[in-house]
């Protein structure tokens, strides 16, 4: 049976409360446990894939095809492993299960109420993750205490400390300790409140932890104690450390992960953290500055593109490289010159992933430049579309050319709807989604980087390129260098005779993990750098040797 740690959060959502959670796990783990994590959301959205990035961040794919809460990307790097769409829970999955089953008549002759049906359903899809063979079961409750839409989670969880017992069951609560500007004091009184508030509901916590700029002081760390009803042993900060990696090692040093092991009364080896501090060392080298361009209509808010962040850095901290990012609104660029005339250096161009007509001629741009003056490129999913528009319109010269995403009419529609995308109507989870098969043309660059043939990369989209303007754009001098390994559609582009021109319709940046990077991305990193440098490009001999296709 495992052992089930919840996470729940107080006064502000967005305050890290997924790192907390992603350390206490691999907390776990380095002492030997075999441990998964579940996020809870307690948004009616069935997934998040219906999200705007706006609203909730990026939507991160699961090896399975989950459109997930961007807190299973920390989850999965952290603990270096792959979760399932199961591992995200929301509102909207219980209340149409429910539903359904009260249609089905699994309830007959019942009034169906959110206590017990609700909570029970709750219950058991998270028990249901912990059945597979796990020694810890970590549950982040999504949003904060309070919000309406929480509570039947929250009723959930006190339901199971008393099913499960005490010696099965810890609460953490994660809550923001605000530092006026004014006075420099740590202010407790809305965490005081948090844990009131839980309380109330019938959940005293095990541990507080304080989510602060830095470590609470003394007399602080007392007070937060006592008003929460727990040991001064039982309070630790989350204050702001960089890289996120760190954070496990400073909740340990604090005693969190013997002070769980202790009170779930389980015997937990010493720690080994050596694999993951060796890790943490690289982080401290990054001085090499490479200027790297993300062009995207989300960048406002930059968890819309979490995982690519942190798939640079992961490449970064292997080639001692310090990237510096700037984020470009793609609608901003109103022609290829825009980039030369708004930035001094540009070592790389990144074209993010999206979706729609908004600044799609802005990423046309950026993509011009790159290929025109020799900088590296990376086009990822939409940035491949995009990528291959451009070639079809100004080296092939069809100048009409578009995806029928964007121009339903055009002439030349060089990207089209997937072919079983057809019949599709509804729009939850219906795209091409999750890990398919891609087979590397030998002699590619993408080959020399996996150094493999068959790869398994994430996919999100419901587009592809057109196979039937294949033939002239490979005649034009554009390289297909992957294709999905059964039905032949595009995977990877590359061009000749560039310093480093690579795009993909896949998502490599969901299976980058610190320690190890994705191939592409480091590939793309070192091309970037070599640049900075004005060397000649370390992928020479592949992009101006033997022909591909
Ligand atoms: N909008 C494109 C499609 O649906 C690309 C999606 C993406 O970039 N994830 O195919």
């Amino acid at each position: 049976m495992p052992k089930y740690v919840f996470v729940t959060g107080g006064v502000l959502s967005s305050v890290g409360k997924g790192l907390v959670t992603a350390s206490i796990a691999k907390m776990l783990q380095v002492r030997g446990f075999e441990v998964t994590v579940v996020k809870i959301d307690p948004y009616l959205n069935v997934d998040a894939g219906t999200m705007n990035p706006y609203m909730h961040g990026e939507v991160f794919v699961t090896e399975d095809g989950g459109e997930t809460d961007l807190d299973l990307g920390h989850y999965e790097r952290f603990l270096g492993v792959n979760l399932s769409k199961y591992n995200n829970i929301t509102a909207g999955q219980i209340y149409k299960q429910v539903i359904e089953n009260e249609r089905k008549g699994v309830y007959l002759g019942q009034c169906v109420q959110i206590i017990p049906h609700i909570t029970d359903e709750i219950k058991r899809r998270i028990r249901e993750v912990g059945k597979r063979g796990y020694e810890f079961v970590i549950v982040e409750i999504g949003g904060t205490v309070g919000d309406i839409e929480g509570l039947p989670f929250l009723e959930a969880i006190r339901q199971m400390r008393l099913e499960e017992g005490e010696e099965n069951t810890f609460f953490a609560h994660v809550a923001l300790v605000p530092i006026l500007e004014v006075t420099g004091e740590q202010k407790t009184k809305p965490l005081q409140h948090s844990v009131k508030e839980l309380r109330r509901i019938g959940i005293q916590p095990d541990a507080v932890i304080a989510r602060c700029r830095e470590p609470l002081l003394e007399e602080v760390k007392r007070k937060v104690a006592l008003y929460s009803n727990v040991a001064i042993g039982a309070v630790f900060t989350s204050y702001d450390v960089n890289p996120i990696y760190k954070l496990p090692l400073i909740l340990d040093r604090q005693g969190l992960g013997d002070y769980i092991c202790r009170k779930l009364r389980v015997e937990a080896p010493k720690p080994r953290w050596e694999p993951w501090i060796n890790i943490l060392k690289k982080y401290e080298n990054m001085k090499k500055p490479v200027h790297l361009i993300l062009c995207g209509k989300y960048v406002k808010l930059r968890d819309s593109y979490k995982s690519i962040v942190e798939a640079i850095y992961h490449a970064a901290a292997e080639l001692d490289v310090k990237p510096v990012l700037h984020w470009v609104e793609a609608e901003d660029v109103t022609s290829p010159k825009y980039v030369s005339e708004a930035f001094r250096e540009v070592h790389g161009v990144i074209i993010l992933p999206g979706f729609g007509l908004r600044g799609a001629e802005g990423k046309i741009n950026c993509i011009t430049y790159a290929r025109t003056h020799n900088v590296p490129f990376l086009g990822i999913c939409f940035g491949l579309q995009l990528a291959v528009v451009e070639y079809a319109r100004n080296v092939i010269g069809l100048r009409e050319a578009n995806s029928t995403e964007l121009d339903p009419n055009t002439p030349h529609p060089v990207v089209t709807l997937l072919p079983e995308q057809g019949g599709i109507k509804e729009l939850g989870g219906t795209l091409r989604l999750g890990a398919y098969p891609i087979k590397l043309i030998k002699g590619s660059i993408v080959y020399s980087l996996y150094g493999k043939e068959v790869i398994y990369e994430r996919h999100r989209h419901r587009y592809e390129v057109n196979p039937a303007y294949l033939p002239l754009l490979r005649k034009g001098g554009l390289r297909v260098t992957g294709f999905s390994l059964n039905s032949s559609r595009v995977e990877f582009i590359e061009l000749p005779s560039h310093y480093f021109f690579v795009a993909t319709q896949a998502h490599p940046e969901f299976k980058s993990r610190p320690g190890s990077p994705s191939p592409l991305y480091y590939g793309f990193i070192k091309a970037a750098l070599y640049k900075s440098l004005r060397l000649d490009s370390p992928f020479r001999k592949l992009v101006e040797g033997r022909r591909v296709n």
